[in-house]
């Protein structure tokens, strides 16, 4: 039975007053009501943010005084999609957005649910097999079981899981902030920083602390983000997560690539930013050498296991097409 005491909070005051360790913020509730029913997530109390929303900028898009854009926590998914100055300033942004989850899903979903939302790895989603996400100790069913879904980059002998959001790959090409608040104050934690590794403790996998509450995601201006886009590669056309993608995000002036963003989703335990693979594009021309030399980069550290050694080749093959594509 599930046991948790429910609290709509009437103000992003009352709504950090009444969180804390032992207790969930709920939003959409489109992934953390699933996790309870599954009894994989048991809060002791649940804060209801949606009624933030109403009077703030909490659910919306604005524009920052500095140029760039403000993503309200609470904003919907496909309220951010279809936002013209998104669609317009950040097309990575708009299609990682529209190429997630179903049109309901995206109409309750939130931003900040998006990048908050839990790994897919089947083990962790069923309670009768060990997981050191789930049951920090318990072990890995994934490394010897069936990971064909799982990561080959950033993984460590404690966990393999990818994380599943579309939204943060391109989040993390862009550099954007994620603002969070608490008793504490404000603060901004780049979106870089937010994800964290596996390695011993993949039990933490944010840079959120208890009770903490994030009230927006800041995308800085970034001119060239115009020539950019997500690409995603899955077993279906619509609603199935990534066994690969790219946001890409390209300066090209005469053939020539003056500055590029790269990052690659579901081959990840994090959303996946490549460096490695931006300094080999970055001052050359705009060409299928140069788009391979950059892919081989970007997965040059991947550990393949069992059954997922094809999403090497997946994930270099998708990223090459998607600098084709956005450089066309
Ligand atoms: C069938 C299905 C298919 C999907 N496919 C995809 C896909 O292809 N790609 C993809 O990216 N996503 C996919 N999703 C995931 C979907 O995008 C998420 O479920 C959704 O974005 C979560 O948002 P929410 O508002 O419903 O979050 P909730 O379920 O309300 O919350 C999720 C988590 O975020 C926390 N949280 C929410 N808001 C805040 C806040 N402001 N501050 C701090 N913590 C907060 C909650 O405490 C909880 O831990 C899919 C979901 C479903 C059900
Ligand atoms: S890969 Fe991670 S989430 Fe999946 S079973 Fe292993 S520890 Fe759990």
């Amino acid at each position: 039975m599930i046991d948790f005491d429910y609290r709509r909070a009437t103000s992003l005051d009352d709504a950090i007053r009444s969180a804390g360790a032992s207790s969930k913020f709920i939003a959409g509730g489109t992934t953390l009501v699933d996790l309870m029913k599954l009894d994989v997530e048991r809060p002791a109390h649940l804060v209801d943010i949606n009624a933030l929303g109403e009077d703030s900028n909490l659910a919306s898009v604005t524009e920052l005084p500095g140029g760039g854009l403000r993503l309200g926590a609470l904003a919907r998914m496909s309220d951010v999609a279809w936002d013209p100055r998104v669609r317009d300033g950040y097309p990575v942004v708009s299609e990682s957005l529209l190429l997630a989850a179903s049109g309901q899903v995206r109409n309750m979903a939130t931003i900040a649910g998006n990048i908050m939302q839990r790994t897919r790895c089947w083990y962790f989603r069923d309670t009768a097999m060990p997981c050191n996400k789930r049951e920090p100790g318990s072990g890995c069913s994934a490394l010897a079981g069936l990971n064909r879904i799982h990561a080959v980059l950033g993984t460590s002998d404690k966990c393999i899981a990818t994380h599943p959001s579309d939204l943060a790959v391109a989040l993390v090409a862009l550099d954007a902030n994620v603002i969070a608040r608490s008793s504490a104050g404000e603060r901004t934690v780049p979106i870089r920083d937010f994800h964290v590794l596996p390695e011993q403790h993949p039990e933490r996998e944010h840079a959120l602390r208890p009770g903490e509450l994030i009230t927006a995601i800041d995308l800085p201006p970034l001119s060239f983000a115009k020539r950019s886009l997500y690409l995603k590669v899955r077993d279906r056309a619509s609603f199935a997560f990534a066994l690969a993608s790219a946001a890409v995000a390209v300066d090209l002036q005469g053939g020539v690539i003056r500055a590029a963003r790269v990052a690659l989703g579901g081959v990840g335990t994090k959303p996946w930013r490549s460096t490695e693979a931006e300094r080999a594009l970055v001052g050359r021309k705009a060409n299928a050498a140069t788009f391979r030399a950059a892919a081989d980069a970007a997965l040059a550290g991947a550990k393949p296991r069992k059954d997922n050694a094809f999403k090497v080749r997946l994930a270099t093959r998708t990223l090459e097409r998607a600098l084709t594509q956005v450089t066309s």
